[in-house]
């Protein structure tokens, strides 16, 4: 058994065999032949040894012609290895009597071999271990194991094991089969843990180097409430994870009879509560779940799912669909956020230094109207459904909120001229998610109809931390009292300018630091939908009195950490059933 620890980004406990997905992209299921064709697949292992075998010599000869005898017996070593009787006898057995394919068969015995040598004492031996993992890639490569694609040929359930995960990527894994994944890159806010919480499948991130130490169809759990992954768990273990997943159903299961009543304080203060969503197929979710409306539609996953470039048809379609299914119940549509972690079909901008801090989101629109026009032409049609408000994401300048809604304004113009059916009196709202956009608040209040708090990038940008990195992870925290101070300013600024104001970060997703924003004077939080019934649980315990209580303390804290322990405190006082032990 194995035990590694990484990031938690979607809630859940999920068990099943290894799909993993290396470094260099090779995509091993476990699969097998049919019995008559095992000593056809052994031969064709032959081959690829032999193959190998004379691509090691050729380089043992050129690097000793070109470094001396001792460095090009590096690659005796390795011929050494891959001509190992044991090694053999191992992969003949598995193939011609379990009939698993070659390329599974390599991986698994040489990633057991490779991991024996690790073991040992002896640290020269242990070094070995990476000439094990060469010999098996140059294998693979040989017996033409597939690079990973888009997973599209799953049979049987997986846990995703890979050293990355794109948004796209995660967007695209089938659900039918994916029951959660782990990875070695990749931060709490990055949007591919977004993603995973929008298909609702349990995920843990950043956990370093791991991949080495486990095979294809080993066994995982994945634990992403506490950020756990376990390789090969004994009896014990397994035991009490699958208890764990039996206590979850029931909570959800008692949590679900709350989905009709209102999300209001016990003292009877109604809090608005939305559901983030991704994709048009999300919003039965949040009906299922009893939102109150779509607080923050991310949009530009419309290009990171599908092959070609969305037409103006199909961001109609899919905003239309939305809107109807909600029954007249708001749908706040965000513009395309794409950039930085989040890129298209063509290639919009050069390699960046900083793409976070680069051409993403409402400036990369603006520079590329061909983009930003036909989506903005949907959006009004689709608002002649129901409430469709549209809010720009990113907006760091006043000038560039005006551009958006001037060409918002245009794009109108034209659609009457062409005789389409439009409504062009839409709420117009923007995201605060840049310091400076709190810092100028004020001013910006004038010009919009609602705001929304992203605390993802807000906490980003405030903390200097890139939201998708597994080094800074740890300062990477939306309860940084810096961050809380440039909350409460909004709230401040948007009260007094009597202007809606909600919080669709993750922040307002987790239930301890959402009591804290309804202590703030937030009155509107928008959240995935799987985050819904836990959030209105918290809402529905607490009287507008104690959240105010955890606030002022809150305030008076000067870490992150301390904040953090405070309000875990204070929600096993208040909600114990939502505290994850
Ligand atoms: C945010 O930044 O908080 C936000 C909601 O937007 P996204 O996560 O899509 O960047
Ligand atoms: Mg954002």
């Amino acid at each position: 058994m194995v035990e590694l620890q990484g990031i938690p980004v979607s809630p859940g406990v999920a068990i099943g065999p290894a799909l993993v997905l290396d470094a260099d992209g090779y995509q091993i299921p476990r699969s097998v032949v049919p019995a008559d064709q095992a000593d056809q697949e052994y031969a064709r292992l032959q081959s690829a040894v032999d193959a190998v075998s004379a691509r090691l010599e050729t380089s043992r000869l050129e690097t000793a012609a070109v470094a001396g005898e001792h460095t090009g017996d590096i690659f005796a070593a390795q011929l050494q290895m891959l001509h190992d009787p044991r090694l053999h006898a191992e992969l003949r057995r598995r193939i011609n009597t379990e009939y698993l394919t070659a390329a599974y068969s390599v991986n698994r015995v040489l990633h057991n071999y490779a991991a024996a040598l690790r073991q040992l004492s002896n640290p020269f031996l242990a070094d070995r271990a990476e000439d094990v993992l060469d010999i098996e890639k140059q294998l693979l490569r040989e017996l033409g194991a597939v690079k990973r694609g888009p997973m599209s040929d799953l049979s049987e359930p997986v846990i995703v094991l890979s050293h990355v995960l794109t948004p796209s990527e995660t967007a695209n894994l089938d659900r039918r089969y994916v029951r959660g994944f782990a990875t070695e890159t990749g931060g709490a806010g990055g949007h591919t843990a977004i993603v995973a919480k929008g298909l609702e499948l349990p995920a843990v991130v950043g956990i370093g180097p791991f991949l080495d130490s486990v095979g294809a169809g080993d066994q995982v759990i994945v634990d992403g409430d506490r950020g756990r992954v376990i390789i090969n768990p004994d009896a014990t273990t397994l035991k009490h994870y699958e208890q764990r997943i039996k206590q979850r159903n029931s909570l959800s299961a008692r949590l679900a009879e709350l989905r009709d009543l209102p999300a209001e304080t016990a003292d009877g203060v109604r809090i608005r509560l939305n559901a983030n969503i991704e994709f048009p197929h999300e919003t039965s979710a949040a009906i299922e779940r009893g939102a109150d409306g779509i607080g923050l539609y991310r949009t530009e996953f419309l290009y990171l799912s599908s092959e070609q470039e969305p037409s103006e048809e199909d961001h109609y379609q899919a905003y239309s669909q939305v809107v109807r299914e909600m029954c007249g119940r708001p749908v706040v549509i965000r513009t395309l956020d794409l950039g930085a972690d989040k890129m298209g079909h063509r290639p919009l901008v050069e390699q960046e230094h900083n793409p976070f801090l680069g051409l993403r989101s409402i400036r990369l629109s603006l520079r590329n109207l061909d983009l930003f026009r036909p989506q903005l032409r949907a959006v009004l049609r689709a608002a002649v459904h129901g409430d469709v408000r549209v809010m720009f994401p990113l907006i760091t300048t006043i000038a560039e909120l005006r551009q958006a809604r001037m060409l918002l304004n245009l794009v109108a113009e034209d659609l009457k001229d062409e005789g389409i059916p439009y409504r062009g009196d839409i709420p117009v709202g923007m995201m605060v998610e840049v310091p400076a956009a709190v810092v100028m608040l004020e001013n910006f209040v004038r010009e919009v109809d609602f705001l929304s708090i992203g605390t993802n990038d807000l906490a980003q940008y405030t903390l200097a931390v890139d939201r998708s990195n597994e080094y800074v992870a740890d300062l990477y925290q939306s309860s940084d009292p810096a961050v809380l101070r440039l909350i409460a300013r909004c709230v401040e600024v948007a009260d007094n300018a009597h202007t809606s104001l909600a919080v669709c970060g993750e922040m307002s997703s987790m239930p301890a630091r959402a009591l804290l924003l309804l202590g703030m004077g937030v009155r509107n939080l928008s959240v995935p939908p799987s985050s819904l019934p836990r959030v209105k649980k918290a809402i529905r315990s607490v009287s507008i009195n104690q959240c105010q209580e955890i606030a002022a303390r809150v305030m008076k804290l000067e870490a992150a950490r301390d904040v953090d322990m405070y309000l875990l405190d204070r929600l096993g006082d208040l909600v114990p059933e939502l505290v994850v032990t």
